[in-house]
């Protein structure tokens, strides 16, 4: 792609973690972002004027959608096109997580990690296809995690929805090559954010004994990747980047 200056790129959950932190690089490159949020608003409207005050920076708005239900996230993706007139870059990165052992996962909390972290990604997709085809133009990523790729205790929901979206980068990239999409996933390991916080402080230093690298990583080293991918990796799809202190290899 080249220089992102004037591409027009949604980043999905983009209020804080690492959302935030790929909405702000790509901002600061010169794309217009679209900063979605389900419900901080506050914080979206930081990230915003954050990038819409940085030198060199694009423009950048807030959006509110729950990516979970299909019509709100089709809205986003039209919501993104009326404001900028096109969609160059989606970045589908909102997530939750419900940490329950399978003996305790409820029916509920199995549908509700599904239903935001792999059926988001196809909602969104869904929605920008027709914009990306007509563009013969689109960038995708979609944000897994190791924990798809290696498993983890109390983590089903999530290590299945992770896992999902890797057949689904695929498939996808497979699919639209045709029209110059490409699909790729981003597969962090154990990153600084309020999502890893909450991780009570004995389980954390366990963590950290198993991360080769000897660190957690940084919100900013995974939007690195994204603009990396975006930016200058036009013949590179169908792939998965692992970012992950080396605590998984494949
Ligand atoms: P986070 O700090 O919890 O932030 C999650 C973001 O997603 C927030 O902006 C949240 O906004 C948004 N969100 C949640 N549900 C949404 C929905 N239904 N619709 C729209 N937005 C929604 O998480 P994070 O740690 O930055 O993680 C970001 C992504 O990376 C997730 O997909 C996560 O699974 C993945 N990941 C994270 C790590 C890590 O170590 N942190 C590792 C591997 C993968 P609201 O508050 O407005 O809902």
């Amino acid at each position: 792609m080249g220089s992102l200056h004037g591409a027009v790129a949604l980043v999905t959950g983009a209020s804080r973690g690492l959302g935030a932190a790929i909405a702000e690089e790509l901002g600061r490159r010169g794309a217009k972002v679209v900063v979605n949020y389900s419900g901080s608003k506050e914080p979206a409207e930081k990230v915003a004027v954050e990038i819409s005050e940085a030198e060199e920076g694009g423009d950048a708005l807030t959006i509110q959608a729950d990516i979970s239900d299909p019509e709100d996230a089709k809205r986003l993706v039209d919501e993104t096109v009326g404001r900028f007139g096109r969609i160059d870059i989606l970045v589908n990165n909102a997530g939750i997580n419900i940490d329950r052992t399978l003996k305790r996962l409820s029916l509920e909390e199995w549908y509700k990690v599904l239903q935001v972290d792999l059926n988001g990604c196809f909602h969104t997709v869904h929605a920008a296809l027709p914009y990306m085809v007509e563009q013969a133009f689109g960038r995708i990523i979609n944000m897994s995690s190791f924990v798809g790729e290696a498993g983890n205790v109390g983590q089903a929901n999530y290590a299945a929805a992770k896992s999902g979206l890797f057949g689904f980068t695929k498939t996808a990239a497979l699919e639209l090559a045709r029209y110059n999409i490409t699909v790729n996933a981003i597969s962090p390991g154990f990153i600084e954010t309020e999502m890893v916080a909450a991780i009570p402080q004995s389980a954390k230093e366990k963590i950290l004994e198993q991360i080769p690298l000897g660190r957690l990583g940084k919100p900013e080293e995974i939007a690195k990747a994204v603009r990396y991918v975006v930016e200058d990796a036009d013949y590179m799809t169908g792939n998965v980047l692992d970012i992950n202190g080396g605590v998984y290899m494949r």
